[in-house]
């Protein structure tokens, strides 16, 4: 298997540079040349396995230039950190199934990807004498799961950028205290846009970024998109052969890809993808009406997905567009151009048989978890209410609908305590982070102060 660029700039390469690489060096995204169709022979062996075990089934598809043993010794300890036995557990709750992706060590679904994306890189590096220094900004959420990805690696050191007091106690003290030598958390005087253009800035120095190895750990990855394929696998699994729905509270497009991946290797197990957004509802809008253009972020309870370009979209158009590298490269360049894309009746129906999608407001994500926790006793994060709600919309009662839990409902508890009287009760992975050592560099929002301070502490 070769990985090829949606917009065709690039000479078929290996799974280990593709993931080096990360976005394709002619401005697409990378995806493998063909997607296996798992017959049903294999299907029902894979029914039997563990979820690392499957995850070595499913990934060594797509990773052949790995050795066997390498592959399994890191799945086996990029899912070691996980703690639940199952690693991604499915449960039962009223009339849905949760598939909870919040057992990793930040409480949050990037965990699954992050883990096996820290050690695929610490294996490559080392086989080719390189090093690496991984800039990011983040919000507040994905910079834990990307330094809970990295820490302690070899070759690696990460430098995180998040705003100074913006962001929530739990995630700031996620990140601070995490004390290992190759972890650099740098609060910006500033906003998370600040941090954001920071790191733009610095990326956009060329020689700097040579100089210094600089990577990134963003969603477009494809080792993120590829570990992400198992849990969908993993759980369309555990209904005794029969198909099932699953309802995906979405953002970047990231993990709904994975889905629709999965799909096309098991569609005998998965029948309908349905994409759930909060009112950055772009991806509804594409859905619904064939209309893909940009609106303004709205700050909502479920800020991981207040996001206006979905950065894994352009994967899927390549395949709306028959792979055709030269429609998606020229759709792309007016979409940078023009901020949006129509598709006409025969496309519609294309992307509507690959998704439904609903856009979920505030208010309706609040009340899902309310009525949610009242019939069941379950407390729902507000990303996974936002699936939820869009989950129960489309129910089909003969098809079990499986709804992703993207985050414990303690990383909201604001959110949460304002639906249901209270706060969720703190996982022991985040009780005592209050009584733990931090550590963290203020700095000025000043392209200049951060390149200063990677020079001097980057590898
Ligand atoms: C990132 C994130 C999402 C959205 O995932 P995408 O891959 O960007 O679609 C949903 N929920 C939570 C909690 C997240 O952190």
């Amino acid at each position: 298997m070769k990985y090829i660029s949606t917009r065709g700039g690039i000479e078929p390469i290996g799974f280990k540079e593709a993931v080096l690489m990360g976005l394709a060096r002619d401005g697409g995204l990378l995806l493998p040349d063909t997607i296996p169709l798992i017959g049903a022979d294999t299907v029902e062996k894979w029914q039997e396995l563990s979820f690392a075990d499957l995850s070595h089934e499913v990934i060594r598809l797509f990773a052949p230039d790995i050795p066997a043993a390498d592959l399994r010794d890191i799945i086996r300890r990029s899912y070691a950190t996980f703690n639940h036995p199952q690693v991604t557990p499915v449960v039962r709750q009223g009339k849905v199934h949760i598939l909870e992706l919040f057992h990793g060590p930040t409480l949050a679904f990037k965990d699954v990807a992050l883990q096996f994306l820290g050690n695929v890189f610490e294996y490559l590096l080392k086989e080719n004498g390189q090093r690496m220094n991984i800039l990011g900004a983040t919000s507040g959420d994905t910079g834990s799961a990307a330094i809970y990805g990295v820490r302690g690696k070899e070759r690696i050191n990460i430098f995180i950028l998040h705003p100074h007091e913006r962001v929530s106690r739990i995630q700031e003290l996620q990140m601070t205290t995490v004390l290992d030598a190759n972890v650099f958390n740098i609060a910006i005087r500033g906003t998370f846009d600040d941090g954001q253009a920071i790191v733009k800035t610095i990326f956009n120095d060329l020689d700097f970024k040579d100089r210094h190895g600089l990577g990134a750990i963003n969603s477009i990855n494809w080792a993120r998109i590829v570990a992400q394929v198992v849990y969908y696998i993993y759980a369309a699994l555990r209904f005794n052969g029969s198909r099932v729905d699953f309802a995906v509270p979405t953002g970047n497009f990231g993990d709904i890809f994975a889905g629709y991946i999965a799909r096309r290797m098991v569609p005998e197990h998965i029948r309908r993808l349905i994409l759930a957004t909060n009112e950055n509802n772009l991806l509804t809008r594409f859905v619904v009406d064939g209309d893909y253009s940009l609106g303004k972020v709205v700050h909502t309870s479920s800020p991981s997905m207040d996001i206006q370009v979905a950065s894994n979209f352009e994967r899927f158009l390549f395949y709306l567009y028959d792979q055709e590298s030269g429609r998606t490269r020229q759709a792309m360049e007016s979409f940078a151009a023009s901020g949006s894309l129509a598709f006409d009746a025969a496309e519609q129906e294309k992307i509507r048989a690959n998704f439904l999608s609903l856009s979920v407001d505030q208010a309706e994500t609040k009340a899902t978890i309310a009525d949610f926790h009242q019939e069941t006793g379950y407390v729902l994060d507000p990303h996974t209410a936002v699936g939820v709600r869009a989950g129960l919309h489309f129910l089909d009662e003969q098809v079990p609908m499986v709804c992703l839990s993207t985050a414990h409902p303690a990383k909201f508890g604001e959110a949460v305590e304002e639906a249901i009287g209270r706060e969720p009760e703190l996982p022991a992975a985040v009780a005592d982070l209050e009584k733990r050592q931090s550590r963290c560099q203020i700095l000025d929002a000043d392209a200049d102060q951060v390149r200063a301070y990677i020079e001097e502490h980057g590898l």
